[in-house]
């Protein structure tokens, strides 16, 4: 095997198969942070201004409505903080939508509480059909993909769709920033917005029929972003968003608890990041966190390699999640063993709508640009 070799700006490295280094070193993803960071981040674009009208455009609009915007909070960090934006600074009257499907933490429950209560914002739980979930869960896990969590990230993507438009809610505002989240390899996790993928795999591998996961096809999003007009406010990027400040703040105002890794709020999750896709694809998604912090210069990179070096997680707490994750989804050690080794797959060996997403993306960008000029 060759040796790894990584970015000498960020601490991406060869495990990523897409990386390719400049005359300095420098990898493509820093250069495509910079770029979606030119073109998406607004703070350096008069972003308090381009807000402040966007905010007043948002309590315009809601005027005769019940509520003036959705949220969909986990418990983690950036929709936590996002909830306190939208009310306590931005004063907009929200509905929060948290999603559970059987793996929320103690801690993370007790944050969602916390948050709704302290921030007095309207919760709507949607939990899961438990036997319809596990199927689809197990399904991934038989594909042999990376990305087993897509079934959780489409089902709260198409959640907040739906509601918007069932509650005739046009804004949705979301957590989802360039400064923690841009640096991704899509060969490590296939996007999540693709429904006929998720049918798919479950067709080849599930065993019960599917009636009441919530999703959404390609045409349904462009119906909602196009017809009924359903806008996606990521307001992080409008701010200057410093993880750590945000995290203090949360723990000083609003009792938050943290969960020591990013995405931890779900055990599933946890056992996802430090050990299914590790172990069974070598993917650390720690360098592509990591590396978006430096690059945003919230942490060194010698830091960032510190904490590379460190284990992903306690070896002990490790263990507790296996034997969870097995138990709650029925798994026998023999079982699960024969999943790991199964030969690894690509998004592209099962049916799915990539090209169409990629074809359509140029809709999505006009109505995106279409919030940045109405301000
Ligand atoms: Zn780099």
């Amino acid at each position: 095997m060759s040796e790894i070799r990584i970015c000498s700006r960020c601490v991406m490295d060869t495990t990523a198969k897409e990386i390719v280094f400049d005359e300095k070193g420098v990898c493509n993803f820093c250069h495509q942070y910079d770029n979606v960071n030119i073109k998406d981040l607004h703070v350096n674009q008069g972003g308090e201004q381009r807000l402040n009208n966007l905010i007043n455009k948002i309590k315009k609009d809601g005027k005769d409505r019940q509520y003036d915007c959705l949220i969909g909070i986990s418990g983690g960090v950036d929709s936590s903080y996002v909830a306190y934006l939208v009310k306590k600074v931005y004063g907009l009257r929200a509905l929060a939508i948290h999603l559970d499907n059987g793996w929320n933490s103690e801690l993370a429950v007790a944050n969602v509480e916390h948050i709704v209560k302290k921030l007095d914002i309207d919760l709507s739980t949607y939990v899961l059909d438990w036997k319809e979930f596990r199927d689809i869960q197990i399904s991934f896990l038989k594909a042999s993909v990376s990305n087993i969590e897509i079934p959780t990230d489409h089902a709260i993507w198409a959640l907040l769709i739906k509601t918007a438009a069932k509650y005739k809610i046009p804004y949705i505002i979301a957590g989802n920033n360039v400064v923690t989240e841009s640096i991704m390899p899509g060969s490590w996790l296939y996007g999540s917005k693709d429904s006929t993928f998720i049918k798919a795999i479950h067709k080849q591998f599930g065993n019960i029929k599917l009636k009441t996961y919530p999703s959404l096809s390609t045409f349904d999003y462009i119906y909602y972003l196009l017809i009924r007009r359903i806008r996606w406010v990521p307001i992080l990027n409008y701010i200057n968003f410093v993880k750590d400040d945000a995290k203090q703040l949360l723990i000083e105002e609003l009792e938050w608890r943290d969960y020591g890794g990013k995405h931890y709020e779900s055990i599933f999750t946890r056992f996802f990041h430090s050990y299914y896709l590790p172990v069974k694809f070598g993917y650390d998604l720690r360098k592509s966190y990591l590396s978006a912090l430096v690059c945003s210069n919230q942490i060194s990179r010698a830091d960032a390699l510190n904490e590379l070096n460190k284990a992903p997680i306690d070896p002990e707490l490790l263990k507790q999640d296996r034997d969870y994750v097995l138990k709650k989804l029925g798994l026998t050690e023999d079982q699960f063993e024969n999943l790991l080794i199964n030969p690894n797959k690509n998004f592209s060996d099962y049916s799915n709508n990539d090209s169409l997403w990629r074809n359509f993306s140029w809709v999505i960008k006009i109505a995106r640009n279409f919030i940045i000029r109405v301000n």
